[in-house]
């Protein structure tokens, strides 16, 4: 099954995109993390994509469609996959028309999770990595045991560059302006499930799960 999971930052699309990859054997293709993969190896192209994700701004849409059209064609693509945080525009919503054409594919949907706006902060501000054991954390939401877990660990609790609070602001308005008009481009195409996501991650997934075989059994085949 191929699918866009729209969403705010912070609506958990990428932990639910992880899950989707872990049950269902459909990667997870993160724009996100790709651009910070790049940034962390230090490319002239990674380089300047950071500064851009820094100030909370989307990359340019030529850089971001180089990653996504070789991500797309790597072997294990070719069963389905999870678009994360891409497309972002409409020109990127767009250009992914023409190159699922040019591979001979279709979206199969595209699912909003959907979140009220105070949460959003909440889960930003307060997102974490454990140093030790990449394990996501939220200094609001997580039981103290697993945070204290990641300390016992020898652990830091690590915060995204991009996840103070000044460029919070900036990713949500860029999101407001930029990202949220492709709603209305995937309901125009019938493609557009909603998901209520200011849940647990267990609940926001069965809602996922549900919305995705309700899908399948309108009909569609999915491999
Ligand atoms: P994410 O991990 O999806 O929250 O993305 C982090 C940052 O990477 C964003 O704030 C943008 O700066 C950049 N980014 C990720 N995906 C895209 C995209 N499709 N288009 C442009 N910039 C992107």
């Amino acid at each position: 099954m191929r699918i866009v999971l729209l969403g705010a930052p912070g609506s958990g699309k990428g932990t639910q995109a992880k899950r989707l990859q872990a049950d269902r054997g459909w990667p997870q293709v993160s724009t996100g993390d790709l651009l910070r993969d790049a940034a962390n190896a230090g490319t002239a192209m990674g380089l300047r994509a950071r500064a851009a994700m820094n100030a909370g701004e989307l990359v340019a849409d030529e850089v971001v469609l180089g990653i996504i059209k070789d991500r797309l064609g790597f072997d294990d693509a070719g069963c389905g996959y999870v678009l994360d945080g891409f497309p972002r525009n409409l020109a990127q919503a767009e250009a992914l028309d023409g190159v699922l054409a040019e591979l001979g594919q279709t979206l199969d949907a595209a699912v909003l999770m959907d979140v009220p706006h105070e949460l959003l902060m909440k889960r930003l501000t307060g997102r974490r990595t454990c140093s030790k054991t990449g394990r996501l954390l939220n200094i609001h939401f997580s039981p103290p045991e697993e945070i204290q877990a990641c300390i016992d660990a020898g652990g830091e609790l690590l915060q995204r560059d991009d996840d103070r609070e000044e460029t919070i602001h900036n990713r949500l308005e860029v999101y407001q302006r930029q990202t949220e008009p492709l709603i209305e481009y995937y309901r125009g195409r019938n493609l557009l499930s909603v998901v209520g996501a200011d849940g647990s991650i267990d609940e926001v997934y069965a809602g996922l799960v549900d919305a995705l075989d309700g899908l399948e059994i309108a009909g569609h085949a999915f491999p």
